[in-house]
């Protein structure tokens, strides 16, 4: 049986993890779908489809997990044909897992088992948190595995979160 995970990954973090772990523990293989693909650089969407690769693969391998398959999918912006467009990509799954209503609905309207996976400490290990905490120069770094922290760091990811948060106007 393979499962199938999807999500944004802006950053990887503590919370997607413990999911991940969970579900390669309890299928043959976990197809983790990192969405919005080809965004980066913008200050929801800071990192680019490899720089998330690189954080889920690194922290995957340090708690020894290796049965699972990362596909970047870019945004087609048509929901109703979403489903296919990601099928037309991935290996063929069974279930797939998601507390996202949207992405919930569209796979169930396909025909796919949907499960929720549980919520883990969501008012810190959360995306948004987590690039609220760099653009404010607090620590984050506890709020994901170590290894993301190594990516982060290698690529100025708080660098560039804060260039980007710049304008050219006074305020
Ligand atoms: P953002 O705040 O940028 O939306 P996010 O933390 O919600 O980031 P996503 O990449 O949007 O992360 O989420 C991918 C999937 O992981 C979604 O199904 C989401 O509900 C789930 N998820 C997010 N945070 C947690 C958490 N703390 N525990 C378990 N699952 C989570
Ligand atoms: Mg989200």
């Amino acid at each position: 049986m393979r499962a199938l995970y999807i999500g944004r990954f802006q950053p990887y973090h503590n919370g997607h993890h413990a999911v991940i772990k969970e579900i390669a523990s309890q299928f043959d293989e976990v197809v983790i779908v990192i969405g919005s693909a080809q965004k980066s650089h913008e200050l929801d969407d800071p990192f680019t489809a490899g720089e998330r690769y690189l954080m889920i693969s690194k922290s995957l391998r340090d708690d020894g997990i290796s049965n699972y398959y990362i596909v970047p999918v870019i945004d087609i912006n048509r929901n109703a044909v979403w489903v296919s467009h990601v099928e037309s990509l991935i290996p063929p799954v069974n279930v797939v897992f998601t507390n996202n209503a949207l992405v919930e609905r569209l796979f169930r309207e396909r025909g796919y088992e949907v499960r929720k996976p549980p919520l883990f400490n969501r008012h810190e290990y959360s995306g948004t948190e987590i690039r609220r905490r760099m653009l404010a120069g607090e620590a984050w770094e506890d709020l994901v595995p170590g290894a993301v922290v190594e990516v982060i760091k290698e690529i100025d990811g708080v660098g560039r979160l804060r260039d980007l948060a710049r304008t050219d106007t006074f305020k």
